[in-house]
This record gives C-alpha cells, sequence and structure tokens, in this order.
C-alpha cells in the first residue's frame, strides 16, 4: 500500500462506481492477471483467453461477447466482484476510471470521463479546487499509477526546466484560475496563456524563479486580449490528427470513435456551459503526465484547451443527430467521446505532439 498523500479535484474527490458498465462494455482488452485469472476460471471456464504473447504477469485477456461485452457483466454487474470481491477483478477493472500520477509531493488523481458517472461529477456546482482524497483513491491507486519522479522535471520554456514546487505552484493558480466562475472558458484559458507567456519571459538575473512566480501569480491577473472564439475547424483538424493515431483495432469499437467529418457550428449558448467546460479542461491539467512532458507552460496548457474544443467538436455533431436532447445530455455523451478518444484510444504522443507544436496559436489567437 503506498503511504503518499492523495490529491484530487473537488470535482472528483466524492467518485465511486456506480455500475454503468461502459467499461464492461466498451470492447476493449481487459488484461488479467495470473490470480485474477485463476479467478475468472474457476467461475468460468474458458473465461480467458490466452492466445497470443503478454507481459509478465498477464495470464490473458478477458474473454467477451458477441457484442463485445465482457462475459462477466451481467445485469448491470460485475460477476466477479459480487461473488469474489473486488480484490479479485482484473486490476484495470478497480483501477478505471482513475488516472494516477506518482509525483514527489504525492500521488495525483485525475478521472476518465468515458466512465459516465465520471462525466456526470463535471456538471455538479461545487466550486473547483485541490483537495487532498486520502479514501476515495487509497486502494485503487496502488495500482497501474504512473511514475513521474521518473522523468525530467517540467519545462517553464524549452531549455528551461522547473522545480516540482515552482510547478506545483503555477499548477495550483491554474485550477484556481479555471475555479472562478466569471466569464466565458475562452477568457479564462486567454488569461491563463498570459500568465503562462508572462512566468516564460523569466531569467536568471530577475532572481529565483519561486520570487519570479510569486511576484506574477500573487500581484492578480496578467492582462489578457479579448480571445477570438475557438475555430471548430482547427478542433476538427486536431481531432483528424489525433484519429490517425488510433489504432486499427480500436477504430470499430462499439464507444465512441464515429469519424467526423462535417465542420459544424459550435453549440449555441456557450456560457452556459462554460463551468462545464472549465471543470473538463481542469481534469487534463490537473497531474497529467503529458503536461509534465510538455515543452512549455504554454503546451501545457493547450492540453486543456483541446479537451475543451473537442468536447465541443463532440457536442456539435451531436447535438445534429439529436434534435430534443438536452444540452446537458448531449454535452455528456460529447465529453464521453472526447475523453474514449483522448485518454484511451489516440496516442500520447500524438496528442503531445499537437501540444507543443500549436503552443503559439494560443498566443496568436488571444491577440487577433
Ligand atoms: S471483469 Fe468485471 S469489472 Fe471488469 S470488465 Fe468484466 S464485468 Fe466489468
Amino acid at each position: 500500500m503506498l503511504s503518499l498523500t492523495v490529491r484530487a479535484l473537488s470535482i472528483h474527490a466524492r467518485y465511486t462506481c456506480r455500475h454503468a458498465g461502459a467499461c464492461c462494455t466498451a470492447g476493449w482488452d481487459i488484461p488479467a492477471e495470473v490470480s485474477a485469472a485463476h479467478t475468472a476460471l474457476e467461475l468460468r471456464p474458458g473465461s480467458v483467453w490466452n492466445q497470443g504473447e503478454w507481459p509478465p504477469g498477464i495470464a490473458g485477456i478477458v474473454a467477451r461477447r458477441s457484442d463485445r461485452s465482457c462475459i462477466f457483466h451481467d445485469s448491470g454487474r460485475c460477476t466477479i466482484q459480487r461473488e469474489r470481491g473486488p480484490d479479485h477483478m482484473p486490476s484495470a477493472c478497480r483501477v478505471f476510471p482513475r488516472i494516477a500520477t506518482v509525483r514527489p509531493s504525492g500521488l495525483l488523481v485525475s478521472l476518465s470521463h468515458f466512465c459516465p458517472t465520471a462525466a456526470g461529477l463535471l456538471f455538479e456546482s461545487q466550486r473547483l479546487a485541490i483537495v487532498e482524497a486520502p479514501v476515495l483513491f487509497s486502494y485503487e491507486t496502488t495500482l497501474a499509477t504512473l511514475d513521474a519522479r521518473q522523468l525530467a522535471p517540467p519545462l517553464l520554456r524549452p531549455g528551461v526546466f522547473m522545480s516540482w514546487p515552482d510547478f506545483e505552484r503555477w499548477e495550483s493558480h491554474v485550477i484556481q484560475v479555471l475555479g472562478e466562475r466569471d466569464g466565458e472558458w475562452t477568457s479564462t484559458l486567454a488569461r491563463l496563456e498570459a500568465d503562462a507567456l508572462a512566468l516564460q519571459g523569466w531569467t536568471p538575473e530577475r532572481g529565483s524563479l519561486a520570487e519570479w512566480l510569486s511576484r506574477h501569480l500573487d500581484a492578480g491577473r496578467a492582462c489578457a486580449d479579448a480571445p477570438s472564439p475557438p475555430s471548430p475547424h482547427a478542433a476538427l483538424a486536431v481531432w483528424h490528427r489525433l484519429f490517425a493515431s488510433v489504432p486499427h483495432a480500436v477504430r470499430d469499437l462499439p464507444a465512441l470513435l464515429t469519424p467526423i467529418s462535417d465542420p459544424f457550428a459550435w453549440p449555441p449558448a456557450q456560457s452556459e456551459i462554460s463551468h462545464v467546460l472549465r471543470n473538463f479542461a481542469a481534469a487534463h491539467i490537473f497531474g497529467s503526465h503529458l503536461v509534465l512532458q510538455a515543452r512549455s507552460l504554454l503546451a501545457g496548457l493547450r492540453a486543456a484547451e483541446i479537451a475543451a474544443e473537442l468536447a465541443l467538436l463532440h457536442a456539435a455533431a451531436l447535438a445534429r443527430s439529436r434534435a430534443g436532447s438536452t444540452c446537458e445530455t448531449v454535452l455528456r455523451e460529447a465529453i464521453r467521446r472526447t475523453d474514449f478518444l483522448l485518454r484511451h484510444a489516440a496516442e500520447d504522443r500524438a496528442l503531445l505532439q499537437i501540444m507543443n507544436e500549436t503552443a503559439t496559436g494560443l498566443r496568436r489567437r488571444s491577440r487577433s
């Protein structure tokens, strides 16, 4: 058991599995460790497919039905969990939808909003903050945890590393600003972009980076020009690049990757959904290992913008085919599709490349 401080976003801290079943019917491979495979085979002979080569400790994948649902998913519940308890489930099932990263300061946990329960949390009115969440994540996150302490420290700008405390000071600032409810989400990101640009201007002659951070972040907001609206065409281009990185075996999963081919108009009334998009953006910044690997603070912010814009893109596509659905229903499904793409299907490398390439695009947009 890890004895690390566990932190999460306030909106995620109450997460608990409500048995929505999205993970059990997604059709993806569920690796079964040797002990989990043993239990599965006891309960149901033939329930682990072991053809092929597996990493050490993995005995095979859990069998699926013809509709690609897991063979243990029955009446909305997991038979392994019901018969033997959660300790006996494959670790992938115990961890999902948690995404955990270890840093020197502790364990950070975000969620994949492909899980409908997690997606629903984004709509709550709770104020966004970073909080300790020791109970909810102490068990599951002992598994499948990415150790960011083995990565290089985060970059302020190309060639200039930050200390972990300095980076986490910036990360806290980002979450705090995203949690402020005034204005459109695009204005919020433009303000953060201006902050990032100001911070990236640090040089050793200006004193320590910690002092520079305090001076800028404690002094109040940096000035940001009014952003121009996000472009559905730009978001569509990002979507195509990410989709191109999805392995072919994943493209035909029942979940969510129907190609989007037309440019759409954005859904109306974005101000009504701004807090949801800010929450979603925060979940793609907080604890993200991709943000840690971005070439600058600006490039890291791009992860938030991409998530929000892809959610809008999916919402626009869905709104056209689901006339009569409520805005919340459409947006929740759009967020699920977005996280399926970003968290489970597209290659991290492709997303990181887009973040790093287009960080300057943010700057151009806020000045246009
Ligand atoms: S093993 Fe259980 S929790 Fe895992 S996918 Fe199958 S039914 Fe769902």
